[in-house]
């Protein structure tokens, strides 16, 4: 099986074209004057990947381990999923690609937004060579920005709430951080209505044949 990671896990070698364009990424230094430290490029992709999750940008936490979603966001994101840390790193059906695959830095305490010069450069040409993907996760603001533009609604809560509106490509949601607790509690609709579809069409992407789903397009 053709796949690859930035992470230590990395199940196989990738070969060909994907590997070319996998060391592409990995020495990408494109923005490297505007960040904290020397670039280092967090995702796992592979050929064969149905599901698409596409956060904000790493964490210092991810920026150290080299594992996406490693952390307390990482956490909720998988109770929301249902899903065991196995399954979520297996990287041959699941594929991980932030918005920015930078870690950007901080300012007074909080993360800086993702590089804008990233996703333009790198979504479209993981995307291509990921073509079983079948449904897109939109995870915060950021990568609700990226892949719908103007479809957003005019809060977070309006996109998410609206999440049929985005299918059967993409799902919006909030980003589990502990930032978010308030959200969550202030919008309990998410858990109770939103969470089961969630799950619905995760299991459906992840069970689709070659011949079943649709497609995503970049
Ligand atoms: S954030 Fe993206 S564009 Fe900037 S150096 Fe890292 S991979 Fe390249």
């Amino acid at each position: 099986m053709r796949s690859s990671s930035s992470s230590s896990s990395t199940p196989a070698e990738p070969d060909g074209a994907f590997a070319e364009l996998l060391a592409r990424v990995q020495a990408c230094t494109v923005c490297a004057a505007q960040l904290p430290y020397p670039p280092r490029p967090i995702l796992r992709v592979s050929p064969t990947a149905r599901l698409l999750i596409v956060g904000q940008a790493p964490g210092r936490r991810v920026h150290e381990t080299k594992i996406p979603w490693n952390d307390p966001s990482g956490d909720l994101l998988r109770q929301w999923l249902g899903m065991t840390r196995e399954v979520f790193y297996d990287v041959s059906r699941i594929a991980i690609v932030p918005t920015g695959l930078c870690y950007p830095g901080t300012v007074n305490g909080s993360d800086l937004p993702p590089r804008p010069e990233c996703a333009p450069l790198w979504h479209p040409q993981l995307r291509e060579a990921m073509p079983d993907i079948r449904l897109t996760l939109l995870i915060g603001a950021y990568a609700q920005a990226y892949y719908l533009g103007k479809r957003r609604g005019r809060t977070l809560a309006d996109t998410v709430a609206a999440w049929r509106d985005f299918a059967p490509d993409y799902f919006p949601l909030p980003h589990p951080s502990p930032r978010n607790r308030l959200w969550l509690k202030r919008n309990p609709w998410f858990e109770l209505e939103v969470l089961p579809a969630l799950r619905e069409r995760v299991g459906a992407a992840l069970a689709a044949g070659d011949n079943g789903g649709a497609k995503n397009q970049a």
